[in-house]
């Protein structure tokens, strides 16, 4: 049985690059297509937050090489852009700008849910970080079998409990691709094949979040069954 966890994990792996190439296939088929004008990427942050009526965010280039190159920093209320999106017009890139345009206004609009949840989460990490202590303390305090079996229970609890932190993601990663495609179909900000391309981009963009989860319960459960 541990075995065919292992095998999801690395199917999981597998799937994840799989991920990638087709998003790199999108982006350059939304690129080839693009014969609309529309206002670069960096633009439209600026009209989706006017229309949601969220505060302006600061909106910056990534460095090249930065792995997360588009993400939404919550403390700095800052939308940072792969440098590559920042003027470009393509769908993706709009779409992409869309999304983390879309994580602003949702941290904006339901400001008391997302503090709710983070005070949850940062407590949930703090239980972790203690299982790991507990881990190290009982492999080094403990004799024998008796180590061993403490400190797994120590790492599998803390690596369950940082699913979990994960698994939060979704919401957020789900609201924000939603409100993102409402928009560009609501501002008609792009053909029908556009359109179907931004949902494409978005849906791999998401599934990558679901895949780490998925490897992280593989591999929990690959531990608990050795
Ligand atoms: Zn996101």
């Amino acid at each position: 049985m541990a075995w065919f966890f292992l095998c999801v994990a690395v199917g999981i792996i597998i799937f994840d690059s799989i991920l990638t190439v087709q998003r790199t296939n999108i982006l350059r088929r939304a690129r080839n297509i693009n014969t609309m004008h529309r206002p670069s990427a960096s633009q439209i942050i600026l009209q989706f937050l006017q229309h949601h009526r969220t505060p302006l965010t600061q909106i910056t280039r990534s460095p090249l090489k930065r792995k997360q190159q588009n993400t939404f920093f919550t403390h700095e209320n800052r939308i940072e852009l792969n440098a590559d999106f920042f003027d470009s017009d393509d769908i993706v890139s709009i779409s992409v700008a869309c999304h983390e345009a879309g994580h602003a206004a949702t941290e904006y609009n339901y400001k008391k849910l997302t503090k709710r949840i983070r005070t949850s989460l940062d407590i949930l990490s703090t239980i972790s970080v203690l299982c790991l202590l507990y881990s190290v303390g009982s492999f080094i305090l403990l004799a024998g079998y008796h180590a061993m079996i403490h400190c797994l229970f120590g790492i599998i609890l803390a690596y369950s409990l940082l699913t979990i932190c994960q698994a939060h993601k979704l919401f957020f990663e789900w609201n924000a691709t939603r409100l993102a495609l409402e928009y560009i179909k609501e501002k008609h900000l792009a053909t029908t094949e556009e359109f179907a391309l931004a949902k494409q981009y978005l849906t791999r963009c998401f599934l990558t979040y679901i895949s780490a989860i998925v490897t992280n319960v593989a591999v929990a459960l690959t531990l608990l069954l050795l």
